[in-house]
């Protein structure tokens, strides 16, 4: 028998590529309000920190109440301009 390493790969490949397009914090994608907002039409827009990485507005402003890094990298969190 045989061991399929291929497929290890490319898992790996697919988990790397999902922290674009969704929030890391509650892991919902952009296209939706954080699990805080209550109605759909809300504003929680995405933000960018120097970092390069993005979270739903309410998802790290509620984080950095508690500690001032990001939640992947822990370098200090500061939004990207
Ligand atoms: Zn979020
Ligand atoms: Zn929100
Ligand atoms: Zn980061």
């Amino acid at each position: 028998m045989k061991v399929k390493i291929k497929e290890w790969n490319a898992v790996a490949s697919w988990i790397w590529s999902l922290d674009t397009d969704r929030c890391t914090i509650c892991q919902l994608a952009f296209e939706q309000p954080c699990p805080r907002c209550k109605l759909p039409g809300d504003e929680c827009p995405p933000v960018t920190g120097a970092c390069n990485h993005h979270f739903h507005l309410h998802c790290i402003v509620r984080w950095t109440e508690e500690q001032d890094y990001c939640p992947l990298d822990r370098q200090k969190w500061k939004v990207k301009n």
